[in-house]
């Protein structure tokens, strides 16, 4: 695969208004027109390159907006003050009273709460299913279903979505594949295999520095603006606007991304080779033990390795929080949720970021007490936190002592 979206971002250039290497921050939520026909006229939606009022859009989102189309290869995109800004906007776009999604089981806490509790409001009904069978997704269709949901690789489990063949059967059936991108920035290009609109939370890795909450919708020019409209737009309607100067922020941010992608693939892909071979329970799309590791090198860039993100199963959750706690204590990362940190984060979902879902269905999807999920930083020498994490693990009777760290 090209190194397309890297180049593409790297060729964006915007200058401050006295030739300032980044873009002045548009420091206003109102603008003024020369001429009364003229705000009719954008109301309508109708001149290019004119401002309203900040909601709707502003320089510095806009400028956001094209570098994060340029990373995923769509038209357009729409910046959001979250991730759940930007997934809530686009369903409740695409869907209404009494419709029907079909979405991945294995999704982040929040977007299933989302529509396995708040879309009852509106007689949305959502089929979480196995995203990996074919069949199951197929025979899910209703006539009344209005979209197809998932993640490219999951939160908290890591799952593997086949894009490509997901992206055969909404096309088929005429609706739109959803795919959040939140795990694989770079690394995955939803779009250029078949996703219709591709959604980050750019509270992770894009913006990398764990200081601001922020979203993205990307899709066709069409899409984009319908999600604006002033009448009927969910974006424009819900108002959950990105504010100018976290715009700005991120846009700057975003520059590093190739770089930091690529430092957070290699280091987790060492720990998790090395923690396998140690004989621990490992999740890491980048083993070849996983079960979507052949899907995910036939729809990845290599260049950006198999992301931050993997899974150590010890067993119960007490062993789980009492290692957190002694790696947090080592200095090795921080117990905290959220991911893309230059620090490795590590919670344990089943009580944190995905008790959303109910205890018989994380069973079900094998999410175990004992989980921990990774977010494994930039270290800069990652065979030191390697034994530093074992140490700890040693300590805990989690890893035998026999296998002693050299
Ligand atoms: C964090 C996250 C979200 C929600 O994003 P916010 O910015 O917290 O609103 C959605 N999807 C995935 C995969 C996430 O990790």
């Amino acid at each position: 695969m090209s190194q397309k979206a890297a180049n593409d971002l790297q060729d964006l250039q915007y200058f401050g208004e006295y030739g300032g290497v980044n873009p002045s921050i548009s420091d206003s939520s109102t603008y003024t027109f020369l001429s009364a026909k003229t705000m009719f006229d954008t109301f309508e939606g109708n001149t290019e390159g004119c401002y309203l009022y900040s909601r709707h859009s502003s320089p510095s989102n806009l400028y956001l907006g094209e570098a994060l189309a340029a990373l995923e290869g769509t038209e357009s995109a729409n910046v959001t003050a979250s991730g759940m800004g930007a997934i809530t906007a686009v369903i409740l776009q695409l869907c209404n009273a009494g419709d029907h999604i079909i979405s991945s089981r294995t999704i982040y806490g929040g977007t299933y709460a989302f529509m396995k509790n708040f879309l009852k409001k509106f007689n949305i009904e959502t089929s979480f299913v196995d995203i990996t069978d074919m069949e199951a997704v197929k025979n899910a269709i209703t006539p009344n279903t209005k979209m197809i949901y998932c993640e490219s690789v999951s939160n908290p489990l890591l799952e593997v979505a086949d894009i490509t063949a997901l992206a055969k059967i909404t096309l088929k059936n005429k609706m739109p594949l959803v795919v959040d991108n939140t795990f694989s920035p770079l690394t995955i290009r939803p779009a250029s295999l078949g996703a219709d609109i591709v959604i980050h939370s750019l509270t992770k890795f894009i913006n990398g520095t764990s200081d601001c909450v922020a979203g993205v919708v990307c899709g066709t020019a069409e899409f984009c603006l319908s999600l604006k409209d002033v009448n009927n737009g969910a974006g424009m309607l819900l108002g959950s606007t990105l504010d100018s100067q976290r715009a700005a922020s991120i846009l700057k941010n975003i520059r590093t991304l190739h770089i930091r992608i690529q430092k957070h693939s290699e280091n987790t892909l060492i720990l998790a080779e090395k923690f396998e071979a140690d004989g621990l329970r490992v999740v890491y799309p980048g083993l070849p033990s996983h079960p979507g590791h052949l899907i995910m090198k036939g729809q990845m860039n290599p260049q950006y390795g198999f992301g931050g993100l993997m899974t150590i199963d010890v067993g119960t959750l007490e062993r789980a929080n009492a290692l957190m706690e002694l790696m947090q204590e080592n200095k090795l990362g921080y117990l905290a949720v959220s991911l893309g940190f230059y620090k490795t984060l590590f919670s344990a979902p089943g009580s944190s970021t995905s008790s959303e879902i109910p205890e018989e269905e994380q069973k079900e999807m094998g999410l175990g007490d004992g989980l921990i999920r990774f977010s494994i930083g930039l270290d800069n020498d990652i065979q030191r936190t390697y034994e530093q994490m074992k140490e700890c693990m040693a300590q805990l009777g989690i890893l035998e002592t026999r296998t002693a760290v050299r």
